[in-house]
């Protein structure tokens, strides 16, 4: 049986509200921390996602659940083209990270407390105020990315108006709000699993109206050093598991002065994540490990980034019959992403941001890794494009209020000529 969406209620001014600023205000509002990041107080996204597919029952927008992990909903909101024309997705992740340490306010003053006061209550607070001098909506998720699905959402009403009108776009206005971004992407994973296309998709996380053509990818890679457990007074017996460790950092810390360089996103990078061994304070270490994270740039592919620290381990066994390791292991991956500058979608959203924002707008890399990778390996062509504000995942995270106008602004035409 196809799960069905629970039964929360909203209130009606709520579900008939239409400004994608009000709409952000709610979203944010609503709490949607990712479970798997905070455990403690991880709520899911069953309540964002209730209140979205209603939002759309409301407007007569065709919803759809999908529900494959109890409690991590994604939903989708489809208005239909009249036929015969390219259809757009706006993808958007509706999980954020936690609310604790949450501080809000703006600026710290004086008398700041040391981040205890604002809290939940602040997070979840959705509140309109003034940020160096312009209006802003502050808390938890507000920039990253309620605003961005706010504007999908004042697309899907754009849509809907047009055929109502009887100018209907060809092709079907998608938004895809989606479970999980900020861990493992379930809900796009999701999406593309239920067979979800689309011939453009835009992820609306925050650039601060820049135009996002690339973003780096990520390997996690296991490195195991093995040693020989003995006593810490027998030296002639014991391998120091940690030590030869050391070796391999130094080498690590040599080898990423050398990784490739990609024109938009500069050099892969690499840097340990964890780093575990040794039981006790008096015996030689049996074994160490340490999680390398690689951020990759595309044409950088895992085999290479995994065969290069497989050299840098046998160039270390080389030097010294002591050096032992097992062999290095993928833990988890993500691509990089690139579409090209002369892609039509590049192109056009370029051509119709300039003239929405009134100034040049190039095509840039997004700082992190997202959902536009697994688009794009799905074959859809994607770029990043979303609001402006500050504080993502920090203590004080607001969203300008003109930029949020001006992403859904950008979307409408944006559809309108793709979809036409
Ligand atoms: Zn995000």
């Amino acid at each position: 049986m196809a799960p069905s969406p629970p039964s929360f209620t909203f209130p009606p001014s709520s579900l008939a509200t239409t400004s994608p600023t009000t709409l952000t205000q709610l979203l944010t509002r609503i709490a949607s921390t990712n479970p798997t990041l905070s455990a403690a107080e991880g709520t899911g996204e069953a309540q964002i996602a209730a209140f979205l597919y209603q939002w759309f029952a409301e407007h007569g927008v065709e919803g759809h659940w999908l529900e494959d992990v109890t409690g991590r909903p994604s939903v989708v909101g489809v208005v239909r083209g009249i036929g015969g024309g390219r259809s757009l997705m706006v993808n958007g992740h509706v999980d954020t990270v936690t609310v604790k340490g949450y501080v809000g306010g703006g600026e710290v003053g004086e008398d700041d407390k040391g981040g205890e006061e604002g809290g939940e209550e602040e997070a979840l607070g959705g509140k309109l105020e003034v940020r160096d001098g312009k209006k802003v909506v502050t808390g938890r998720g507000a920039l990253d990315m309620k605003s961005g699905i706010a504007a999908g959402m004042a697309l899907l009403l754009h849509a809907k108006k047009l055929r109502e009108e009887g100018r209907g776009l060809k092709g079907d206005v998608i938004l895809a709000a989606v479970a999980d971004e900020e861990h493992l992407s379930m809900g796009t994973e999701e999406l593309l699993r239920n067979g979800w296309r689309a011939d453009a998709a835009v992820v609306t996380e925050p650039t601060g109206l820049g135009l996002g053509t690339a973003h780096k990818g990520f390997v996690w890679i296991e490195v195991k050093t093995l040693g020989r457990a003995a006593h810490g007074s027998m030296p002639g017996l014991g391998v120091d598991a940690i030590e030869m460790m050391g070796r391999v950092l130094g080498r690590v810390a040599e080898w990423r002065k050398r990784l490739p360089v990609d024109e938009i996103l500069g050099r892969a990078s690499a840097h340990c994540g964890t780093i575990k061994g040794g039981e006790e304070n008096s015996s030689y270490p049996a074994e160490c490990t340490v999680v390398v994270e690689v951020r990759t740039v595309p044409g950088q592919g895992t085999e290479t980034v995994v065969g290069e620290i497989r050299g840098l381990l046998e160039g270390l066994a080389k030097d010294d019959e002591e050096f032992r390791y097992e062999a290095p292991k993928v833990l988890f991956e993500r691509r990089p992403y690139r579409i090209e500058n002369g892609h039509e979608l590049v192109k056009m959203t370029q051509e119709i941001a300039r003239g929405v924002l009134k100034a040049e707008v190039r095509p840039q890399g997004v700082f992190g890794w997202c959902d536009a990778s697994l688009l794009g390996e799905a074959g859809i062509p994607s770029i990043v494009l979303g609001p402006n504000g500050e504080g993502l995942h920090g203590k004080d995270e607001w969203v300008e209020v003109e930029s949020i106008e001006q992403t859904a602004e950008i979307l409408k035409e944006l559809a309108e000529r793709w979809c036409s």
